[in-house]
Formats: structure tokens, C-alpha cells, sequence
């Protein structure tokens, strides 16, 4: 999961990401409306990323060290495989071996499975191998050799995890990564803990993963901002409002390594072991859970567009695409609510 960065460039990307939720946030505030209600905003570093939390209602301090405190666990004992203490880094030292993990865990992989066989690999949290290999977005960002990529790819293939009787296990070389779904874990995490509060709304951002909870202060749908995936943080190519719910984005822009004048990003094509080449810069999903978001934007960016579509249907899932032409495709069930405020941009109609 989280990947070593310098503290320079985190406050840097705290700071962009708080003024991009801010925008965000304006547009989703009724700010006309006589009724406001007390809110409390909270934005920190957490999973490797950033992370804020707009919360609405009583005891929204008190709610967001919570929400906080239960990220940094989270990250510790579950998902990171850099901490060794996290149920995904033991069951990488293990590789070949089983060891006993939180059921939680279990259920993370489980579902992550179930998105890598409908996608037919396209996502795979199995190719931890070779995402240190490349390393995109960390300190020993490189090229890596056909040769080594060739022998990281024979590690990876999602059919070789095993989850039984509360123990879990790789195959021998094989690597775990949750980064593509971790984010979207959290947002999970953090609505179970938001239906046990006094809280009447809260959205929470977790890098490219969003929950929207509750009621809206105001009343109505809440509004959300699609980044222009070629523009600043702050730049947006158009919005659409949703009732509730988990939105997750991939795009090429997070992560990226520029060599030669080539430029790479972090998204891996399983069947390849270079970065994913589908046509897409941006994909945006809408889903039940904030895993199903994630784990499907990571996979439709691999897929592409049209590969994408019965994936989404499969999981009841909605999406927004960006394409290299600047042209958007939005799936059937955002359409209407979706608005393009963007020139540089078009909207293109499904084939
Ligand atoms: P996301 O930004 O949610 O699309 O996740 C990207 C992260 O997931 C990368 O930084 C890798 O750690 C990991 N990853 C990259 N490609 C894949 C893939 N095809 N399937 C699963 N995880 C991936
Ligand atoms: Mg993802």
C-alpha cells in the first residue's frame, strides 16, 4: 500500500488536496440556506495520503479523531505491506506458507477476488512483485528491464491466494498489494463508524476515494467535482450529485515517473507488467461499497472503455471515463445528473 514519500512533497499534496476539497465542498455547501448546521473539518496525511473529513452535526471533533485514530489502525494492522505488523505484510513474509489473519482481512480479500475473476485479471492484488519492481510514486522509481519484468509477472495471478479457516496465504514470490482498494476499505470503515455517531452528514475524502453520508446540510443531493485529470488538483471538467454513497477515481495523473521524455504511471496492466494503455486518463466509479469503487476504477482504467461496461453492470456500478481525446462517457445511470463544465472536453454517447 502506502509508498515512501519525501515530508515535502506530502505537505505539498495535503496542502493542494485540502484547497481541492475545499472547492469541492463549496459547490456541495448550500451556502444560501438558513439552515446551517454545525460542521467541523479535519484534514491529515493518513494511508499515504490525503485525507479530510467535513462532518456534519453534533460531536464532529470527538467523531473525527475517531475516524482518524481508526485510519492509522487500519493501515497498521491490516492493509499496508510495508508494516510489518499488518495482516498483508505477514502474509507476504509467509509467502508458500498460511498464516492467521483478521476476518476483516479475509473479507477484503475475498471481495477482491471476486472484482479479479469478473474482470478476467485485469485487477489483481497480487502484483505487489511487481509494483516494487516499478515503484511509481516511491523513492526507487525505475524502468525496469523486460527481463524483470517478465519474472515478476510469473508471480502474479489472483487464483493462487487461499483463505481458509481464518488463515490466509500466498504462493512462494508472490506479493500482496492493496493499494488499489485500500482507500476505498477506508471509506467502509469509516461509514460504519459514522452510523454509530450522532453525525446527521459527513463527506470524507481518502485520495481518490469518497463517501458521502447522511443528510446534506440544506437538504438535497450532494454535488460532486470531477477533477480535470489534465489540470491542477483544483481544475475541474464537470460535476454530478449524488443521494449518498462511494465514489472512488483512477487516473494517470496520481503517481507518475518520467524518463527519456517517456512518462509512466502507476496503474499496471496485469497482462503486460507496463503501465495500463487503454485509451483512458481518467476513470470515475460509482459503487455499493467503497471497495467495489476503488478495486472497479483501478479495474476499468485497465480495461477501457468498452471492456468496462459489463464489469460495471455485474457489480451495479456507474462510471464516468476520460479519454486521451478529451471525450467523456458517462454510463447510463449518472447521465442525467452529470453536467460537463469543462470546454477542453466533450461528451461522447456509449457505442
Ligand atoms: P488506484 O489509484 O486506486 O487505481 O490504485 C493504484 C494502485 O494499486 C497502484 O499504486 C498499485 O499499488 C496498485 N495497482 C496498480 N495496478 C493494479 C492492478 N492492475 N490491479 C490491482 N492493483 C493495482
Ligand atoms: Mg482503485
Amino acid at each position: 500500500m502506502h509508498r515512501t514519500y519525501s515530508k515535502k512533497t506530502l505537505w505539498r499534496a495535503l496542502l493542494l488536496g485540502a484547497l481541492a476539497v475545499a472547492l469541492l465542498l463549496l459547490i456541495g455547501l448550500d451556502f444560501w440556506s438558513g439552515q446551517r448546521e454545525a460542521s467541523f473539518e479535519k484534514s491529515s496525511l493518513a494511508m499515504g495520503t490525503v485525507v479530510t473529513a467535513q462532518l456534519y452535526g453534533p460531536d464532529g471533533e470527538e467523531a473525527a479523531g475517531a475516524i482518524f485514530d481508526a485510519l492509522q489502525a487500519l493501515e497498521q494492522e491490516r492493509l499496508s505491506w510495508r508494516l510489518s505488523s499488518s495482516d498483508i505484510a505477514r502474509i507476504n513474509a509467509a509467502a508458500g506458507g498460511s498464516v492467521p489473519v483478521a476476518p476483516q482481512t479475509i473479507g477484503y480479500l475475498q471481495q477482491a477476488a471476486a472484482v479479479s475473476q469478473k474482470s478476467g485479471g485485469a485487477f489483481d492484488c497480487t502484483l505487489g512483485a511487481l509494483t516494487q519492481l516499478w515503484d511509481i510514486g516511491g523513492e526507487n522509481a525505475r524502468v525496469p528491464s523486460q527481463a524483470e519484468i517478465d519474472a515478476a509477472l510469473q508471480t502474479v495471478g489472483y487464483q493462487s491466494v487461499s483463505l481458509q479457516g481464518g488463515q490466509a496465504a500466498v504462493a512462494k514470490g508472490q506479493a500482496l498489494d492493496l493499494g488499489a482498494i485500500g482507500k476505498g476499505i477506508a471509506c467502509d470503515e469509516i461509514a460504519a463508524m459514522l452510523e454509530q455517531s450522532r453525525l446527521s452528514g459527513a463527506v470524507i475524502s481518502v485520495g481518490g476515494s469518497i463517501l458521502l453520508w447522511g443528510q446534506r446540510p440544506g437538504g438535497g443531493d450532494w454535488k460532486i467535482g470531477v477533477r480535470d485529470p489534465r489540470g491542477e488538483a483544483s481544475e475541474q471538467l464537470g460535476s454530478f450529485s449524488l443521494p449518498g454513497g462511494y465514489v472512488s477515481t483512477s487516473g494517470n495523473y496520481e503517481r507518475t515517473l518520467t524518463v527519456n521524455g517517456q512518462t509512466y504511471h502507476h496503474i499496471l496492466d496485469p497482462k503486460t507488467g507496463y503501465p495500463a494503455d487503454s485509451g483512458l486518463i481518467s476513470v470515475t466509479v460509482m459503487a455499493p461499497t467503497g471497495l467495489l469503487s476503488d478495486a472497479l476504477s483501478t479495474a476499468c482504467f485497465v480495461l477501457g472503455y468498452q471492456d468496462s461496461l459489463p464489469l460495471l453492470k455485474e457489480f451495479h456500478a456507474e462510471a464516468i471515463f476520460v479519454t486521451q481525446e478529451r471525450a467523456v462517457f458517462v454510463t447510463e445511470g449518472l447521465r442525467q445528473s452529470f453536467t460537463l463544465t469543462n470546454g477542453d472536453y466533450h461528451l461522447a454517447s456509449a457505442g
